[in-house]
């Protein structure tokens, strides 16, 4: 799990990893203005909807993968097999955890197809290749390795030299680690998949400085990334600490918005930027990570005398280490996201302060629910568990009850 150092403008269908499978559409999509045709609701609910559904298969079938090697046997098998080629244990947590990735591929791999590629397709979102897919799907999954092996080692490393405190080391741990990975992700990790440069669009970059000086706040840069290369959707972001922190605007962002609009979306992230949202966004995190490790630390003890564990520390209990992580932040998905869903109500209401333009404000989402298939009033429940930012129609609404008078004005006129 890489951490997310982004914050994006739009809704939970963006996906907001740095190895993001971009979204799909053909070329010629680009250009075409946002659809008004009246199948779009449809497609918007029907593409919510396979996400969905998708979103299920996926945690459903890696958590089967997972609970079905420890009860078999299969996860211990692998791990004595293992070690009949190696006493080295840095060694053997590196083997077993590529043998164990590469038994879960027959099922990965087909879903991440499926979702980063035919989904996308299907609903004109990707503008991508099948082999510009391809390679950002390999170097996401190398990337993802690098990373994985790291922070197992270090785990592991812990569970054997301090058997009683070694998740909330491991916890501190994954704190700096997240921070760390935070302050480089727009140095060095969203480059791997996007290039960016600074804002080409001179007078639109003025009128950007004026709006964060009216913030009363200075960002590191703003810059575009080339997200046209990949899709249709558009998105911004703050991201990065400290001397790398920016905002960064998807180029299919500058392209279909109007200057007011592009000024909404950036007067959003300035929300975020100046109620110091990244850092609360790492607070939370690590508070879940911390109790996800310390829930390790016991089912570890608990069991490791099952399943033919040698021992908390034996890397055949790897899958019970995750399963039980992953059912701590299950656990705390509809908290956490009730948290985000929060500070994007505060960005948002900053925004339309600063800017003192709602009808630019809601013209911007629309515009952005369109481009991004976004459903505008998800189910309540739906919208409680699963969504990282209010509804789209919720925020407009928003935007209505903060400016009552101008919205009646129009309306009447
Ligand atoms: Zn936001």
């Amino acid at each position: 799990m890489t951490p997310d150092p982004n914050d994006a403008i739009n809704g939970p269908e963006a996906d907001e990893r740095p190895n993001a499978p971009a979204d799909s559409g053909p070329p010629s999509a680009r250009t075409t203005p946002p659809r008004e045709d009246p199948g779009e609701a449809e497609s918007a609910g029907a593409y919510s909807r396979a996400k969905r559904i998708l979103f299920v298969v996926e945690l459903a079938a890696g958590l089967a993968f997972l609970i079905l090697i420890l009860l078999s046997g299969a996860s211990v098998s692998a791990a004595r097999w293992l070690e009949s080629f190696t006493a080295n244990p840095w060694l053997l947590v590196l083997l077993y955890m590529t043998a164990v990735g590469l038994a879960y591929e027959p099922i990965g791999l087909p879903l991440d197809f499926y979702g980063g590629y035919v989904l996308e397709h299907k609903f004109g979102q990707s503008t991508q290749s099948f082999w510009a897919w391809a390679w950002d799907a390999v170097k996401g999954k190398l990337l993802g390795l690098v990373i994985g092996a790291i922070l197992l080692e270090a785990v592991y490393w812990l569970l054997r030299r301090f058997p009683d405190s070694w998740w909330i080391i491991a916890a501190l741990m994954f704190i700096a680690f997240a921070v760390v990975m935070t302050r480089l992700a727009p140095t060095l990790l969203m480059p791997i998949f996007y290039k960016f440069t600074p804002l080409k669009d001179e007078e639109l970059g003025e009128r950007l400085v004026r709006l964060c000086e009216k913030a009363g706040t200075t960002v590191r840069g703003v810059f575009e990334m080339d997200m046209s290369r990949k899709t249709r959707a558009a998105n911004a972001a703050l991201a990065g600490l400290g001397a790398t922190r920016r905002i960064v605007l998807g180029d299919t962002l500058l392209q279909g918005f109007e200057a007011d609009e592009v000024e909404a979306v950036l007067a959003h992230e300035l929300g975020h930027h100046v109620n110091r949202d990244i850092w609360k966004g790492l607070a939370f995190q690590s508070l879940i990570s911390t109790l996800g490790f310390y829930a390790a630390y016991r089912a570890l003890a608990y069991f490791s005398g099952g399943f033919g564990l040698r021992g908390p520390a034996d890397i055949a209990g790897l899958p019970l280490l995750m399963l039980t992580m992953a059912g701590v932040s299950l656990l705390f998905m509809p908290i956490s996201n009730a948290f985000s869903r929060r500070l994007e109500r505060r960005a948002d209401r900053f925004a339309l302060g600063l800017t003192d333009n709602p009808a630019a404000f809601v013209s911007t989402m629309t515009r952005l629910g369109r481009l991004n298939l976004a459903e505008f009033e998800p189910h309540p429940v739906i919208e409680f568990l699963l969504y990282s930012h209010p509804s789209i129609s919720g925020r407009i609404r928003m935007a209505r009850e903060m400016f009552p008078a101008e919205f009646a004005e129009r309306e009447s006129s």
